[in-house]
């Protein structure tokens, strides 16, 4: 059997590294399995891409489509158009893509169109915000892909009220976390740890790129402002992603003294300021998911989430554009109250390995 894996996005390289090491394997217990590991290049910085690649033990891309910036539409056309070369050189059985993002559509569009059989890692979930375009991506994705692998029985309902074939949808459990579990004891302090002075439990981690939050100054101003004051003098660690930096360097506008900048970390040491913060804020999806798994509080600054399980079981809350319920988050956070959390069902490490036993058993080849 052979299968094309697509990733374009720090996120992705994640989650396709649990389902790699799924595959190498089944490959030793003698299993028919290949793969080829496509890199659309929607992220490319060294931060966001490369750094990823060594510490998560993946291997180097088969070919890397060097799609860069470019408008939506850009990005799109021009995934769509070398990803379709890539299908019809070296023609898989499978393709698979995982979460929400514009190499995650294209890609599934260009596979689709070839009659390519596609399978989506992170089926399912909606935010039911088609301002977010992770959500259009979704939509699309799960309109014309053929499996479904979801997260959460919920997002296996979501499909099904959708019209999709129960027999076409699998609820496998996590990716994301099957990383974090086979790596926690790799986990690594970061230099910044001792150059912040910072102390087990003694910091808020935050991390901000989502339009919403970053692209107007004033607003981002406001945000940054009301989390800094609500939590001074805690320190709080500011992994910024490039967008971010991009919009902080063009208005020129001021972070609070409390508040240490970085440039983005790498897995093992993002996952070492996790696990040991008091607190995180953040307007990820995956990062909610990784706070749910370590136990640790959590405030998303987003009005809508398409983890809703990240709140109702596990640590986080849905802060929207509510500064008043943000600041009394982070009081409460300060004083060491917090609500109480489980974790999701299936979370448990082995969501790649039931994707990839279920791909061997539909398998025909
Ligand atoms: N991450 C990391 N270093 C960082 C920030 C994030 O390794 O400085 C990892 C972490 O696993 C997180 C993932 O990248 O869950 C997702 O990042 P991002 O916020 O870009 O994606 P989203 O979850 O919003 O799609």
């Amino acid at each position: 059997m052979k299968i094309t894996i697509v990733a374009g996005v720090r996120p992705n390289f994640v989650k396709v590294a649990a389902i790699i090491h799924a595959i190498q394997h089944q490959q030793k217990l003698g299993v028919n399995i290949s793969f080829r590991l496509i890199h659309t290049g929607q992220h490319y910085d060294v931060h966001m891409s490369g750094a990823f690649f060594n510490q998560l033990n993946i291997p180097s891309p088969h070919s890397n489509l060097e799609v860069g910036k470019g408008t939506q539409a850009e990005q799109t056309a021009a995934i769509m158009i070398k990803f379709e070369q890539e299908l019809l050189s070296n023609t898989p059985d499978w393709v698979i893509v995982v979460g929400d993002v514009t190499s995650t559509m294209a890609c599934t569009l260009a596979a689709v169109k070839l009659n390519i059989i596609v399978a989506h890692v992170e089926a399912g979930i909606r935010s039911y915000d088609r301002s977010m375009l992770e959500e259009v991506n979704r939509i699309v994705v799960d309109c014309i892909c053929d499996l479904f692998y979801t997260t959460t029985e919920e997002a296996s309902s979501q499909l099904e009220k959708e019209g999709i074939p129960r027999e076409k949808i699998v609820f496998v459990g996590n990716t994301m976390v099957d990383t974090l579990v086979a790596n926690l004891e790799r986990l690594v302090q970061p230099d910044l740890w001792n150059d912040f002075e910072l102390k087990t439990q003694g910091f808020l981690l935050l991390t901000m790129h989502r339009p919403s939050n970053v692209d107007h100054p004033k607003v981002f101003q406001q945000k940054i402002n009301a989390i800094a004051n609500a939590v001074s003098p805690l320190p709080i660690v500011f992994p910024v992603h490039p967008r971010t930096q991009k919009n902080i360097a063009s208005s020129g506008m001021q972070l609070p003294d409390n508040i240490f900048v970085t440039n983005p970390l790498g897995y093992l040491e993002f996952m070492y300021l996790i696990k040991n913060a008091k607190g995180i804020v953040t307007d990820s999806g995956g990062v909610t998911e990784e706070a749910t798994f370590l136990g640790i509080p959590c405030m998303t600054l987003r009005s809508s989430t398409e983890r809703p399980e990240t709140c109702t079981i596990g640590t986080n809350v849905l802060i929207g554009e509510d500064m008043d319920l943000l600041t009394s988050s982070l009081k409460q956070l300060i004083q060491g109250k917090w609500k109480g959390s489980n974790i999701p069902d299936l979370w448990d490490g082995r969501a790649a390995e039931r994707i990839v036993q279920d791909l061997i058993s539909r398998s025909p080849f």
